[in-house]
Formats: C-alpha cells, structure tokens, sequence
C-alpha cells in the first residue's frame, strides 16, 4: 500500500491500454466504506432478532423475509438510513468526473459503471441512472411482492430517513410499504437466494457491456457474487486491461495474479481511485 505501487499500476496502465474504445468500472461495498457505510463482510458483525443472531448474508435472503417481513424492512430501513446519512466520497466523485468528461468530449456510451452496492452513492455524487447498472437494487426504492410485477417506487417519504436499530415494523409502515394497487412492498434489491434478471438488475445489459469493453476497472468487492464474478472472469478471458484496486487481497485480486493483461492496486479506493481516473482520462482518445 505504498504510493510506489501506485506509481507502478498507472504506469502499467498507460502502457497496457491503447486508450481506445469503452471503459467498464465495476464497483462493490468497499468503494463506499469510506463514506461510513460498512461492507457486509466488515466490522458491521451481527444483528440481534429476538434471542438469536444474525450475519447480513442471512437476512439479505427471501427466506429470511418470507418469515420475518417486519424485522427484515425493519434492518433495510435502518441500512437505508446510514446511506441516505452518508455523503459520496472521492472515489465516487472521481467516477462521477470520468463519466461527465467522457460525455464533454461526445463520448458518454464510452462509459458503463457497474455498481453492487444499493446505497445510491454513485448517482448522488452525479453518474446518471442511464450509465449506472445498479445490479444489486437501490435501498431508497421498494417493489411488489409479487415478482410479476417488475416496477419500482421510492419509500415513502412519510417512512423518514432514520430508522432506530433493531426496531421492527409496525402496523403504520404496513400500510405505508405498499404499492399503489394495495400489494405488500418489499425492498428493492437483489436478495442472496435470488437471480440477476435484466429488468429489474441490468443482467444483459451487462454481460454485453463487459464484451465491448477495452479497459475494466474493478474497486472494492471481494468478488463473492454472481455476476460481478463472471464480469471478471470475461475480462480475463478476452485479455482486456483489467485495473483491481481493493484494501484487501480477494478472490479477485489472486484471479488478477500472474495475468498479463491484469494488475491488482492494493490501497483505499478514496486515495488511489482520483489519480487512476486523471490517467484514463488522460489516456482515452
Ligand atoms: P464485500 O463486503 O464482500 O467486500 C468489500 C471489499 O471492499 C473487501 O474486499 C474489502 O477489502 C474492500 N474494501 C474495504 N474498504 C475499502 C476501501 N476503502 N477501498 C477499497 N476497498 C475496500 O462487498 P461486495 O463485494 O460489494 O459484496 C457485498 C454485497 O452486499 C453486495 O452484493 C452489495 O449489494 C451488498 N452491500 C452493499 C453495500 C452498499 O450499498 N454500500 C454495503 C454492504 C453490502
């Protein structure tokens, strides 16, 4: 974690990438860490229901919903609650920055973020919805229990934005977490025990974007989830440059190990990531 290293990812950069053709940023929980936001396989640790505990993996579950409706919108809403508290940090504002220059210069299709995380921070600091595959959901937005019914609607601003840790629903955010045809609402995100789909999670969408791509850069996952996984296994398969910046080692980083066409960048995504983005920028044509 030493500015050297850095030193040696841009430089590998400039010379493995040409600067031409579209640019994939995948993104994951770490990028948001340091907005406060804790990842889900951090400090964060467990949460008491009743008598038992729980890790986040466990109750992020339908099954965990189907027999606990109330104390699981009851964590969404607390999560929800340190997300809308939380602002974008560097990181965030340096992908923001690559996307508005990419589209100064007529080039914005050239540009596709990727992002599993549903705190809504990259739209915040200013990527827009149309360029941002946001494939885990967005926690500020609920749908239809019934997973006919593909359309989303933001929480209710009556709910409010802080929720008390621990605290269940209650009959009044009952009748508020509905649809508009009186339907129970559930939150909008992709639960661990549910599959990726285009509509509501941008599947195609990017597995297309991942084929097209010239240059993938990867930032804070550990790489335990589906799709992400197989974006990076494509890349590595195609030989595109692929960037990895991660706090950690991870199941990326030792896929990236001994590749030519990948680097991995151990460091914090607020301190490396604006100096990566000043390089891609430099760099396109
Ligand atoms: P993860 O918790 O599995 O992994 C986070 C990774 O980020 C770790 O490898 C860690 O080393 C790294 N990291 C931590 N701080 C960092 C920093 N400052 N800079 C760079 N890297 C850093 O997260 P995941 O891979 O995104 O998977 C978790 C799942 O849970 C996702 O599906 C996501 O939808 C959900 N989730 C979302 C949020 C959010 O929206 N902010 C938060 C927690 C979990």
């Amino acid at each position: 974690m030493t500015s050297n290293s850095l030193a040696i990812a841009l430089d590998w950069l400039s010379s493995a990438w040409d600067g031409k053709g579209p640019i994939l940023v995948l993104t994951g929980a770490g990028i948001s860490a340091e907005s406060g936001i804790p990842t889900f396989r951090g400090e964060e640790g467990y949460w008491r229901i009743g008598s038992r505990n729980y890790f986040p993996q466990e109750l992020a579950t339908r099954a965990a919903f189907a027999r606990m409706p109330e104390h699981i919108w009851g964590w969404y809403l607390y999560r929800r609650g340190v997300c809308r508290a939380a602002a974008p940090n560097a990181a965030h504002l340096a992908l923001a920055r690559l996307e508005q220059e990419l589209a100064a210069r007529g080039e914005a299709e050239r540009f596709v973020l990727v992002t599993q995380n549903v705190d809504g921070l990259h739209l915040r600091a200013g990527n827009t919805l149309e360029r941002t595959y946001q494939i885990h959901g967005n926690i500020d937005f609920m749908r239809s229990v019934d997973d006919r019914d593909t359309r989303i609607f933001p929480i209710p601003p009556e709910i409010g934005e802080r929720w008390e840790r621990g605290k269940p629903i209650g009959e009044r955010e009952r009748a508020l977490l509905v649809c508009p045809d009186g339907t129970p609402a559930r939150p909008h995100v992709l639960w661990f025990d549910e599959s990726y789909d285009e509509e509501r999670f941008r599947f195609h969408s990017t597995l297309a974007a991942i084929e097209r791509a010239a240059l993938a850069i990867v930032v804070g996952t550990s790489g335990s989830t589906n799709l992400p996984s197989m974006v990076v296994h494509r890349a590595l398969e195609r030989g595109i440059p692929l960037l990895i910046l991660n706090r950690d080692e991870s199941t990326f980083s030792a896929v990236a190990r001994g590749r030519p066409a990948a680097r991995f960048l151990q460091g914090r995504a607020g301190e490396y990531l604006p100096s990566v983005v000043d390089t891609v920028l430099a760099q396109a044509r």
